[in-house]
């Protein structure tokens, strides 16, 4: 089944939506963590810490982070839950260039590795990670059914798989401040870091593409997850789906 967010593409409706968001992330990857952080104004950290929290119960030892950018959700996902090591991949490499340089400041490059690893087709073994994560990198999947598919296969019986997404606001007035947001604000701010237009725009059309709460529930269950539950973060702007294997 494919799934309109997937139809969602950077640039053009004519090139594979893969091709463009690498080519996308690769251009801002020295302006991204400005760029998130003008967007949400600090309060990505707040919701990647608090849902990292979710998974002490789990002591994951072997975790993998999906879509891991420039590595602050691997980096704190070291800092939350101190597993033996942690295993950051991505398709954009200029990204993970920011990642080594971060972790190679901290000392750190024995317990994060960073590796490419498209999710829809890892080369990683099957049953071999406690715990699978991803922060704001669903949305930009080319493929969201047969990358849920292979985070299954990777992830060991049992293992936890955690993924935080942005969404749109149900209710009044948070629904028409976020609408006015996407509209007017992210466009505005993304403009100031991106250098082709169309990629100002990619962001709040595919935050309103994306399928959320009770759909994506249904989603991860028919690709084979249990035990799904969400939680839905400042007034529903953000949503953190758990669920295991
Ligand atoms: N996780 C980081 C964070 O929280 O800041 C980065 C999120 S960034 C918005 C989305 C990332 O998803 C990009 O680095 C992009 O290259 C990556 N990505 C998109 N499609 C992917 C795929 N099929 N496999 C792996 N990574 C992918």
């Amino acid at each position: 089944m494919s799934y309109k967010v997937e139809k969602v593409h950077p640039y053009n409706a004519e090139q594979g939506k893969k091709e463009q968001v690498t080519h996308m992330f690769n251009e801002i990857a020295l302006r991204y963590d400005l760029m998130n952080g003008a967007l949400s104004l600090g309060i990505d950290d707040y919701w990647r810490s608090d849902a990292l929290k979710e998974l002490r119960k789990y002591r994951p030892q072997h975790i993998l982070d999906i879509a891991t950018g420039t590595g602050d959700f691997a980096i704190m996902a070291h800092r939350i839950l101190h597993p033996e090591k942690v295993t950051a991949v991505d398709i954009a490499e200029g990204m993970m260039e920011v990642g080594r340089q971060k972790v190679k400041a901290k000392g750190l490059e024995d317990v994060i590795s960073f590796g490419y690893q498209d999710c829809a087709a890892m080369t990683l073994p099957d049953n071999s990670f406690d715990a699978a994560i991803i922060s704001f990198g669903v949305r930009n999947f080319e493929d969201i059914d047969r990358s849920f598919q292979e985070v299954l296969r990777v992830l060991r019986p049992g293992g936890v798989f955690l993924f935080l997404e942005l969404s749109t606001p149900g209710q009044s007035p948070m629904k028409e401040l976020y609408a006015a947001y996407t509209k007017y604000v992210m466009p505005f701010v993304s403009g100031l870091f991106a250098t082709e237009q169309r990629a100002y725009k990619y962001l709040p059309e595919s935050i309103a593409a994306f399928p959320q709460g009770r759909e994506m529930m249904l989603i991860l269950k028919k690709n084979g997850f249990r035990n799904i539950r969400l939680r839905r973060y400042t007034l529903g702007i953000n949503t953190l789906y758990i669920s295991e294997k």
